[in-house]
């Protein structure tokens, strides 16, 4: 079972405003790439592997936009000594705090990058009236069907029908607008989840994974094209429930 998706607190740093990170140099990094900057004690061969995953994760937010706007800095760290130290969660494999990915050592991995790049590259698009308005669960989904994360993936899906394991239906994910919503349903259902968990099961998030397959949906339907007419018509001030799920057009 995965932690707690500490991802979505993303949402509430960005409005809210309230956690920072410290500049890459106060906070004893190195810069080995532009925007990259890690734990001096990170090795060669990690070094490497976390410019290539970058790169992974960028490909991935493009393929969706078809370009990328936002240039996060990431922050990567290989011992929990340094992430708890910049503000990571404990347990949490990675963060986005204000405008920064702050990775654990458990957090070199392009979907966890690519999951919370999603979510800057879609506050990036937004205007702040706009990005208020979004809820909460499409802003995850789209996050989920961007980073492809297995744990939250269709088979994920398919798993949780096959093994009749709690989840939102449409309606109620639906209604789950805004941050405290959404982390009290992911508790609520991990919890459920985790009572009835068959031994050696599949771990599974049924709200992210519900999320993910009801973005997943849409965008089969609407395309890329139809994500960014839904965010320029939201931008221009028209309601998300005017948007979504009619097929822009
Ligand atoms: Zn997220």
């Amino acid at each position: 079972m995965r932690q707690l998706p500490i991802l979505t607190l993303l949402l509430a740093l960005l409005v809210g405003g309230c956690n920072t990170l410290p500049d890459a140099s106060d906070a004893g990094l190195q810069a080995i790439a532009p925007n990259i900057y890690v734990e001096p004690a990170m090795d060669t061969m990690t070094r490497t592997r976390l410019i290539q995953t970058l790169a992974e994760a960028e490909r991935a937010i493009s393929t969706m936009y078809g370009s990328v706007r936002s240039r996060p800095p990431v922050y990567a760290c290989v011992t929990a000594n340094c992430y708890i130290h910049l503000g990571g969660t404990y347990g949490s494999n990675a963060e986005a705090l204000d405008d920064r990915i702050l990775l654990s050592p458990a957090g070199l991995n392009w979907h966890f990058i690519a999951h919370e790049w999603a979510h800057v590259e879609l506050f990036s698009r937004m205007t702040p009236r706009a990005w208020q308005q979004l809820p909460q669960w499409f802003n995850e989904g789209l996050a989920v069907a961007i980073s492809q994360e297995p744990e939250y993936s269709e088979n994920a899906w398919q798993y949780l029908l096959t093994a009749n394991l709690p989840r939102p239906g449409d309606g109620e994910l639906q209604g789950l607008r805004t941050l405290p919503q959404w982390m009290d349903a992911v508790n609520f259902y991990q919890q459920q989840v985790q009572a009835r968990q068959i031994a050696g099961g599949m771990g599974v998030s049924p709200v992210y994974t519900a999320a993910g397959h009801a973005v997943r949906n849409w965008l089969a339907t609407a395309g890329n094209q139809g994500l960014l007419v839904l965010i320029q018509r939201m931008n221009a001030g028209e309601p998300f429930a005017a948007v979504y799920p009619v097929t822009p057009r």
